[in-house]
C-alpha cells in the first residue's frame, strides 16, 4: 500500500465521498463508468485505482458500494483515527475548524495554536486554542500527527520547523510560502492564490477565444 501513487490516494478519498452519497440514496452497486462520470475521469482510470487496492467488481453489477467504501476506509484511515492541529487560528484557521467540526471522519481537529493573546485560551467550535509555546507538550499529550499551517506566510518556515521538532508526521501548508521538511514528514502545500489565479487565467483565455 506504501506504493500507492499520490494521485490515486487523492482520488480514493474523492470516490469515497461520492460512494457515501450514493449509499445514502440507497444505491447498492455501481459501475466504474458511473464513478468516472462523477469525477470527470475515464472508467479505465477508476478501474486502475480500484485494482491497485485489490478490489474487483462483477461484470453484471459493478462494485458493491458498501464493500468499496469499507475497503477504501481500511486503506486511508487508521483504526483509531488521526489527530490534527491548526496553527494560526485566524479567519482561515477558524473556518477549517468550523468546517471539520462534527463531521464523522477519522480525522479530528483537537487543538489550535496561536500567539495572539485574544486567541489563546479560547475555544473555537469545541477546539481549544493554546499558545504556540505549548506546541511540543500538547502534540505529545494529545498524540497529534498532523498540522495544518494557516499563519501569515512569513511565519510558516519557523512553524514547520517547530512542528517537526514536536514530532508531527504530516503537514498541510495553506500559506503561499513553501516550506522544507525532512523525508519522514509528509508535506502537502496548497496555495489558494495560485489556484485562483489559474482559474482566472483560463476564464480570461476562454473569453478571448
Ligand atoms: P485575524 O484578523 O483574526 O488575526 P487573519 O486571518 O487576518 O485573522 P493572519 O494575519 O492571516 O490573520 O494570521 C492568521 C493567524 O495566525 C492569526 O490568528 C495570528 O494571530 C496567527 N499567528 C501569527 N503569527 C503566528 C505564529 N508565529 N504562530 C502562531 N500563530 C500565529
Amino acid at each position: 500500500m506504501n506504493k500507492l501513487p499520490d494521485r490515486t490516494v487523492e482520488r480514493l478519498s474523492q470516490y469515497r465521498r461520492s460512494l457515501l452519497n450514493c449509499l445514502s440514496k440507497g444505491k447498492t452497486h455501481i459501475f466504474s463508468h458511473e464513478i468516472a462520470g462523477m469525477h470527470h475521469i475515464t472508467p479505465v482510470q477508476v478501474r486502475r485505482d480500484i485494482m491497485l487496492i485489490g478490489y474487483t467488481g462483477t461484470l453484471r453489477k459493478g462494485y458493491d458500494v458498501k464493500e468499496l467504501i469499507d475497503l477504501i476506509g481500511k486503506i486511508l484511515d487508521t483504526p483509531d483515527g488521526q489527530k490534527v492541529a491548526i496553527i494560526g487560528v485566524g479567519n482561515l484557521g477558524q473556518a477549517l475548524i468550523q468546517y471539520f467540526s462534527g463531521k464523522r471522519t477519522k480525522l479530528s481537529i483537537v487543538a489550535g495554536f496561536d500567539i495572539h493573546p485574544e486567541k489563546v485560551n479560547r475555544v473555537y467550535a469545541g477546539v481549544p486554542c493554546y499558545h504556540l509555546d505549548q506546541l511540543q507538550d500538547i502534540v505529545k499529550k494529545d498524540d497529534i500527527e498532523i498540522a495544518i499551517i494557516t499563519t501569515p506566510a512569513e511565519e510558516s518556515p519557523r512553524i514547520a520547523e517547530m512542528c517537526v521538532i514536536a514530532g508531527v508526521k504530516g503537514m498541510l501548508n495553506y500559506t503561499p510560502k513553501s516550506i522544507n521538511v525532512p523525508p519522514h514528514v509528509y508535506l502537502e502545500e496548497y496555495d489558494m492564490t495560485t489556484s485562483l489565479e489559474k482559474v482566472a487565467f483560463f476564464v480570461k483565455k476562454n473569453k478571448m477565444m
